[in-house]
């Protein structure tokens, strides 16, 4: 049997980071096993449901490249078909109409409370003849097992139990003959072909209410894998005090999804002691039991370890082209041609060391400038009367040299021998003048990547 899994988000926001992990280990699992990954927007609640929500929650999905089969489908437009089931089940006598009105309800549960009962409604209509009947609106409610226990395998979480005396005859279908939630989600899942609900913990006992319409419908249940929530690092429940919880907040801080990927597969699942991976190696390695049972806290420094060490690996174009859409992301100009040109060229010294876009787009200035280069505030400072004069005279040097590094190397390190110092004080000087920062690449990586043309003419510009 192929495997089917489904991400199931509701649009009553943007994507969160706990979201967006659910939504990529269902990714990881059906690509791994050769099988079809589905996304479902669960649109039933039309108050809270918004299109700029749902258009927010496909892009964050895009932009993680966890890519869908398949058109999104929704939720709320098989409401007719939830409808049917609700019906089927009344038909086959494993649900009943239920007239009791609010007031009754409310009765029935004051009078519980009264008594130290169990305030779950206990419906006086659940076994009365279809003949006895008023014409009245009705709830179509399920018969929920009175007795006895249900035990669910979770792959996560192993057995579960749950007295059935805790599940209520629940509504299926309100007097207005709205489906609920909780049976949109069986039918979906049943009608998709899912097999693998993959999903947060936090729906763990909605499964034993879904469970009794597998049930009664006598449809096969899908395997189970609850996964257990996102703490912070102080072990609280991850919110906007530990740092951004929306996807679209980690685009527009600039990790590159390869890494995001990466970091959000080890929250909450391990394959031995293995921290940086390839998308071909998680596809493989990914399994339900490798997911943890205790919450996994979110290392915003191990994310960016993580970041850096895929963009050391990442091929330049792609590198490049996803920096285009972190700058659109934060509303920032695209490159022009002429620095793309020349990110491309300086592509192989930026890449170490620099974990996130900013750092790197930081270290690219040199490239991503152009003459005369205007020196921030701790470069100008490189730049005395002393310094300038040193730089005029190296630049005729630099005119008779080849362009290798060792041939430049060794023209800096006589000009500084000249002036007897060490040729690391020249770097800040030469990283003033070419870079106009106190932060670049070395000074030879950045010479060699602007070419001597350009080189000697930043040069003779500081040094006026
Ligand atoms: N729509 C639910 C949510 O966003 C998910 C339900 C499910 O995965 O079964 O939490």
């Amino acid at each position: 049997m192929s495997v089917v899994t489904r991400f199931a988000p509701s649009p009553t926001g943007a994507l969160h980071i706990g979201g967006a992990r659910t939504a990529l280990f269902n990714w990881l699992y059906a690509r791994g096993h050769g099988g079809t990954f589905l996304l479902r927007i669960e649109d039933t609640d039309r108050a809270r449901s918004t299109d700029e929500n749902r258009q927010a929650i496909l892009d964050g999905l895009t932009w993680l490249g966890l890519d869908w089969d398949g058109e999104p489908t929704s939720q709320a437009a098989n409401a007719d078909r939830h409808a049917a089931v609700a019906h089927e089940l009344l038909a086959k006598g494993a649900a009943y109409k239920c007239f009791s009105t609010q007031d009754e309800i409310e009765a029935f549960r004051e009078k519980a409370r009264e008594e130290k009962t169990s305030t779950l409604f206990r419906s006086p209509w659940r076994d009365v003849a279809a003949a006895d009947h008023p014409d009245a609106p009705y709830v179509i409610r399920i018969k929920a097992p009175r007795d006895g226990q249900t035990t669910l395998h979770d792959e996560v979480q192993s057995d579960v139990t749950f007295a059935n005396n805790q599940l209520d005859d629940m509504i299926l279908l309100r007097s207005d003959g709205t489906p609920v939630y909780m049976l949109a989600v069986v039918v979906d899942d049943h009608d998709m072909g899912v097999t693998h609900v993959i999903r947060g913990d936090d729906h763990l006992a909605n499964a034993f209410r879904q469970n009794m319409i597998y049930e009664a419908m006598g449809w096969p249940k899908p395997v189970l894998a609850h996964i257990p929530l996102i703490f912070g690092p102080d072990g609280k429940k991850l919110s906007k005090r530990h740092g951004a919880t929306g996807a679209a907040e980690y685009q527009a801080l600039g990790y590159p999804a390869a890494g995001m990927r990466n970091y959000l597969a080890r929250l909450g699942w391990s394959h031995g002691d293995d921290e940086f991976f390839t998308d071909a190696q998680a596809k493989e390695w990914f399994d339900l039991n490798g997911i943890g049972k205790s919450p996994a806290r979110f290392d915003f420094k191990k994310l960016e370890n993580i970041c850096g060490q895929h963009i050391a690996v990442a091929d330049d174009a792609a590198l490049l082209q996803e920096m285009q859409g972190y700058l659109a992301a934060t509303g920032a100009e695209p490159f022009t041609e002429a620095q793309k040109d020349g990110m491309l060229k300086a592509m192989y010294c930026l890449k170490e060391r620099a974990k996130t876009f900013p750092e790197l787009i930081e270290k690219a200035h040199f490239v991503l400038t152009s003459r005369p280069i205007a020196p921030d505030e701790k470069a100008a400072a490189h730049l005395t009367d002393v310094f300038r004069g040193i730089l005029g005279e190296l630049t005729p040097q630099l005119q008779n040299a080849s362009w290798s590094r060792d041939i430049l190397e060794g023209v800096v390190a006589s000009t500084a021998e000249a002036h007897d110092m060490k040729l690391g004080k020249l770097a800040g000087p030469l990283r003033a003048a070419l870079a106009g920062r106190a932060v670049s690449p070395s000074v030879f990586d950045m010479m060699l990547v602007l070419g001597q043309d350009e080189t000697i003419a930043r040069l003779q510009d500081a040094s006026r």
